[in-house]
């Protein structure tokens, strides 16, 4: 299987200031659109979770968040699938962000963090696609 590099939650968290609750509603928008075949990007809606990837690899709406407006909403506090094990992994303080911040002023231990960091990132994407395929539609 490809993998797929893009959503970069650690970055678009720090890009966009992001505190854990709209963490939370991103995660949960993302999966929602995903789950229903849509871009979260553009909204377009595809026949299969296959057509919607190539889309989104195609025209890199994998990296394009739609405007906060439409995905910071309370009604994704709600997760779309119980034991959101995606959840689970975002961090409810800035510890992820002061470790970015501290990479340059302790090179010591910058290269095991950012392995770590490196992984997760290309993980988030594929974690939503493939668990949404496995709560989805057989
Ligand atoms: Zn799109």
């Amino acid at each position: 299987m490809e993998e797929v590099h893009g959503f970069d939650l650690l970055k678009i968290k720090s890009d966009y200031g992001l505190n854990f609750y709209q963490q939370v509603k991103l995660v949960n928008f993302v999966r929602r659109e995903v789950h229903q075949c849509r871009c979260y990007s553009c909204q377009n809606k595809f026949q299969s979770k296959t057509e919607l990837t190539g889309h989104m690899e195609e025209t890199e709406h994998i990296t394009l968040l739609p405007p906060r407006l439409i995905w910071d909403q309370p009604q994704y506090y709600f997760p779309t699938y119980e034991n959101d094990t995606l959840l689970f992994t975002l961090s409810d303080s800035d510890d992820e962000l002061l470790v970015g911040k501290r990479k340059e002023d302790v090179p010591v231990i910058s290269e095991d963090i950012s392995n770590i960091e490196a992984l997760k990132r290309s993980s988030v994407l594929n974690q939503l696609l493939q668990q949404d395929m496995n709560n989805g539609e057989p």
